[in-house]
C-alpha cells in the first residue's frame, strides 16, 4: 500500500491557544514557560491526531511561534546587523525580529506566494554569515520520541530561503556558504532520531532560470551527502514543474519528490516517465491543502493508480497538496453551517480522514465500493445541490454578451457630464472610505452579535457614527464625502454575509501572520444578491450632507480572493457571478441618486498567477469581471476604484482596461514613484489620486509634506486629472491622527489650487 504523509498542519490552535498565548506573553499577563508549555501541548495534539488518523509520515519543526521562514533564519543565525547582539536562546529576542521594539523595525513583512499568509523576509548581506543551530527541530523530534511518534523534520530549503531574502543582488551566491550551515542542521535532525527530512523547495516551481536550477542541483548533491543516512524529500507545492525541470530532478534522485497535484495535476504523466528508473518516491498531492472542500474521491484514485501502476506502490506517497497551515482545523464543529452544505467540507481532521480513505482503498483486496461510498455520495450531492445550481444565476451569466463589458459611452464623454454633476473643484479632496473604527464601534457590534444590544438602537448607535463623520467631513471641507463603513467589521465579510451561496465558519481562523489569523467566507455556491445590500447606508449619508456622498462597494475579484471559493467551477465562472450582485448593487445605488460609486479592488495584484504563463489570462477574466460590474452605470456617474498597493509595473495597461472614472492608489511612501508606471510607456488616461497621507503609520504629515507630494503629482499627471486622497481607508487609525492630518490635507489642496500650474 501507499504511505501517507502530511507537509505541515495549522498550528494556531483549534481555538487560537496560540495567538492568545502569544498576545498575552507580549502583554507581560503570562511568562516564557506558559507560553512554552502551551506550544508544547499544540504540537503535541497536533501529532496524536495525525497519528490517530493513520498517517505514516508527521511533520515536526512546522510548528512555530510566529514564522517559519523566520525560525529559518533565527536557527541559520541569519540575523541582521541592525538587531545589534541578539541572545539566540532567548524568546524575547525572537520576538524583536519579528514585532521590532522601540529602536528597532521588525524585519518586513510579505505574502507567502498566493496565500494569505505572510513571512518575515530574511534580511541578508555581503556580511551574513551562518551559525547553525538546530534545537526548533531537535526538541520536538524529542518530545514526539517521548509520545512515541515517530516525526520528520520540515526544514524551509536552501534555494527557498535565499530567494525569499532580500538584500542580496544575487542571493545564490550564499548557497555554497549556506550548504554547511544546512548540513550541520541535517547531521543534529539525525543525531536526534530522523531518519527523512522534508526539504521544501517551493521557489523550484516558479520559473527559475537554468543556472539556478544548476546551482540547486550542485546543493541537493551536496545536501544529501551531508544527510549521511537520512533521507531527503523534497517538496514543491503551489505550482508545476515543467517537464525538462523533472528530468533534471530525476538525476537528483531524491528520496522522494513531492508534487501538488491540486493546482498542477499536469504534471504527474511526465513525473511518471521522468522517475522511472529512479529509486525516488513519488509523493502524490492529491488532497488540497488550500481549499476547505471534501474531494471527489475518483480523480485523486485515478491518480494513485497510476502512479502505482507505474512505479509499485512502496514508491508512492499520498499527501495534501501542501502543508494544512492553510485551513482551519475542524469542519464537524461548524454546526451553525447549513446541514447541506457542511458534509461538503474538509478542514485539517477530515483532509486526514480522507487521506486515510484513499490509502484504504489502495490497499491489496479493498473494497473499493464500499470504502468510497460516502465520499462519492457528499461529493455528488454537492454538485447536483439547488445551492451550487441557481438556475437564475446560470441563465444571466449564460447571456453575457461581450457589449455588456463595456461602459455606454468612452471615457472623454463621461468625465463632461461627470464634471457638470458634480461641479467639484480643481484637486478634489476625498478618502477612501472607512472612518476610524473605534472602540466604541466594535464594542456595539459586539453586543448586537451576543444579543445585548437589540437591532433599533444598534442602527441608531450607526447613524450617529454616520452623523458624526459627515458633520467632520463637512466642518474640515472635504469634496467628496464617504459615510465611513462604520456598519462593516470588514469589507469582504460584509458583502459575503448579504449575498446567497456563502457560508460563515464559527472556528475557521487560518493564520495570517504571527498571532493574527482571519476567518475567510466560504463560497459555496452560485452567488446572487437577494436585496439591496448598502442603498439604505448610502441614503442616510447624504440625506445628512449637500456635498456627493460615494456608494461604497467591494469589487467582485477582492471578494473572491479573500474567500475560501468553490473549486467545482473555475475561478472565472465564480467571479462573474459574484460581478454581477455587485452590478444590481451599483445600479442600486444609481437609481438611489448616487452620483459616485466606489467599487474597490483591494486584492486585484495579489490573485496574480505565481507562473508568467498563467498572468495573461487571470488578468483578462479578472478586469472583465470589474468591468461588468460598473459597465451599465450611466455615464455621468462616476465610479471609482481603490486598489492599496503602489506595485502597477506590469500591470498597468490592465488597470487602464479597468476604465474607472478614477482611480486612488497608495503612492506616499513611494513619493509619488509609483506614478512613474502611469506615464513612462503608457499614459494612464483616467483621472488618479495617488495618497498623499500613508494611512500605515499613526504619524500625521504636515501641510508642506502634502504640498510636495501633490507638486510631484501634478508633475507627472497634470492637475486637472489629479485627486487628492490618503493611501487607504482610516479604520486602523485614531481620530485624534485622522483628524490633523484630514485638515492638512485639505489646506495641501487648497495651496497648491492657488499656485501656479507647474
Ligand atoms: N473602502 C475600504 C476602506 O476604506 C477600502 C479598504 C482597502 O482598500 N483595503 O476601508
Ligand atoms: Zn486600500
Amino acid at each position: 500500500m501507499p504511505r501517507s504523509a502530511v507537509l505541515g498542519l495549522p498550528r494556531i490552535g483549534p481555538d487560537r491557544e496560540l495567538k492568545f498565548a502569544l498576545e498575552g506573553y507580549w502583554a507581560g499577563q503570562i511568562g516564557v514557560e506558559e507560553l512554552e508549555a502551551t506550544a508544547r501541548t499544540l504540537r503535541a495534539s497536533n501529532w496524536k491526531r495525525a497519528d490517530a488518523a493513520g498517517m505514516d509520515v508527521i511533520p515536526c519543526g512546522d510548528f512555530s511561534l510566529y514564522d517559519h521562514v523566520l525560525d529559518t533564519a533565527w536557527a541559520l543565525g541569519a540575523i541582521p546587523s541592525r538587531f545589534g547582539a541578539l541572545d539566540r536562546g532567548s524568546l524575547a529576542d525572537y520576538f524583536v525580529l519579528a514585532r521590532g521594539d522601540a529602536k528597532r523595525r521588525p524585519l518586513e513583512m510579505t505574502k507567502w506566494f498566493d496565500t494569505n499568509y505572510h513571512y518575515l523576509v530574511p534580511e541578508l548581506g555581503p556580511d551574513t554569515r551562518f551559525e547553525p543551530r538546530a534545537d526548533h527541530w531537535t526538541g520536538p523530534l524529542r518530545e514526539a520520541a517521548e509520545l512515541g511518534i515517530q516525526v520528520r523534520p520540515v526544514l524551509l530549503g536552501p534555494l527557498s530561503f535565499l530567494l525569499l531574502s532580500k538584500g542580496l543582488d544575487r542571493p545564490l551566491e550564499l548557497l555554497g556558504d549556506l550548504v554547511p550551515a544546512y548540513a550541520d542542521l541535517l547531521a543534529a535532525m539525525r543525531a536526534a532520531g530522523a531518519t527523512e527530512v522534508q526539504l521544501d523547495e517551493p521557489c523550484l516551481a516558479l520559473d527559475r532560470a537554468p543556472w539556478e536550477l544548476a546551482a540547486f542541483a550542485k546543493a541537493w548533491r551536496s545536501l544529501t551527502e551531508a544527510a549521511g543516512g537520512a533521507e531527503l524529500c523534497l517538496a514543491t507545492y503551489f505550482a508545476e514543474l515543467d517537464p525538462d525541470l523533472l528530468e533534471r530532478l530525476a538525476t537528483l534522485a531524491p528520496a522522494e519528490l513531492h508534487l501538488d497535484l491540486v493546482r498542477a495535476p499536469g504534471q504527474l504523466a511526465p513525473a511518471l516517465e521522468a522517475f522511472a528508473d529512479t529509486p525516488t518516491r513519488l509523493s502524490l498531492g492529491v488532497i488540497d491543502g488550500r481549499n476547505v472542500w471534501i474531494a471527489d474521491p475518483d480523480p485523486a484514485l485515478d491518480r494513485i493508480d497510476a502512479a502505482v501502476a507505474a512505479l509499485g506502490s512502496k514508491r508512492v506517497t499520498i499527501a495534501p497538496s501542501c502543508s494544512l497551515l492553510h485551513v482551519p482545523y475542524e469542519a464537524a464543529r461548524e454546526e451553525a453551517i447549513d446541514p447541506e452544505v457542511r458534509p461538503w467540507l474538509a478542514f485539517c481532521v477530515e483532509k486526514l480522514e480522507e487521506l486515510r480513505t484513499l490509502v484504504a482503498a489502495t490497499g491489496p483486496d479493498a473494497d473499493r465500493e464500499q470504502v468510497l461510498a460516502d465520499g462519492r455520495t457528499i461529493a455528488s450531492t454537492r454538485r447536483t445541490s439547488s445551492q451550487t445550481n441557481d438556475p437564475a444565476v446560470r441563465e444571466r451569466v449564460g447571456a453575457l454578451s461581450v457589449a455588456d463589458y463595456d461602459r455606454p459611452s468612452p471615457f472623454e464623454e463621461r468625465r463632461a457630464l461627470q464634471a457638470e454633476r458634480l461641479g467639484l473643484p480643481e484637486l478634489p479632496t476625498t478618502t477612501i472610505g472607512s472612518f476610524p473604527q473605534t472602540k466604541a464601534i466594535r464594542t456595539a457590534r459586539r453586543e448586537l452579535g451576543e444579543g445585548k444590544l437589540d437591532e433599533s438602537s444598534y442602527l441608531e448607535f450607526i447613524r450617529s457614527q454616520v452623523d458624526e463623520v459627515v458633520a467632520f467631513q463637512e466642518e474640515i471641507g472635504l469634496d467628496v464625502f464617504v459615510h465611513g463603513e462604520a456598519e462593516r467589521n470588514d469589507m469582504v465579510e460584509y458583502f459575503g454575509q448579504q449575498l446567497a451561496g456563502f457560508a460563515f465558519s464559527a472556528h475557521g481562523w487560518v493564520q495570517s501572520y504571527g498571532s493574527r489569523c482571519v476567518k475567510p467566507p466560504i463560497l459555496f455556491g452560485d452567488v446572487s444578491r437577494p436585496a439591496a445590500m448598502t442603498v439604505d447606508w448610502w441614503r442616510y449619508a447624504q440625506s445628512r450632507t449637500a456635498k456627493p456622498m460615494k456608494g461604497m462597494l467591494t469589487g467582485p475579484v477582492t471578494i473572491l480572493q479573500w474567500s475560501f471559493v468553490r473549486d467545482d467551477q473555475p475561478r472565472s465562472e465564480t467571479c462573474t457571478q459574484i460581478a454581477l450582485a455587485i452590478q444590481d448593487e451599483v445600479l442600486d445605488l444609481e437609481a438611489a441618486g448616487a452620483p459616485i460609486v466606489q467599487v474597490d479592488e483591494a486584492a486585484l495584484r495579489e490573485g496574480l498567477p505565481l507562473r508568467a504563463a498563467d498572468r495573461d489570462d487571470y488578468v483578462r477574466w479578472a478586469v472583465d469581471c470589474f468591468r461588468l460590474a460598473i459597465a451599465p452605470a450611466r455615464p455621468d456617474t462616476q465610479v471609482h476604484t481603490h486598489m492599496c498597493y503602489s506595485e502597477f509595473n506590469e500591470m498597468i495597461e490592465h488597470i487602464i482596461r479597468l476604465d474607472a472614472d478614477v482611480l486612488s492608489i497608495e503612492a506616499s511612501r513611494s513619493r509619488m514613484d509609483v506614478l512613474d508606471a502611469f506615464t513612462d510607456d503608457v499614459t494612464y488616461p483616467n483621472e488618479i489620486g495617488p495618497g498623499v497621507y500613508d494611512i500605515h503609520s499613526p504619524r500625521v504629515p504636515s501641510i508642506e509634506e502634502i504640498e510636495g507630494l501633490l507638486e510631484l503629482a501634478e508633475r507627472r499627471i497634470g492637475r486637472d486629472r489629479l485627486w487628492v486622497n490618503p493611501d487607504c481607508g482610516l479604520k486602523t487609525r485614531a481620530w485624534k491622527d485622522v483628524r490633523p492630518a484630514l485638515e492638512n490635507m485639505v489646506a495641501a489642496a487648497e495651496r497648491r489650487r492657488a499656485a501656479v500650474v507647474v
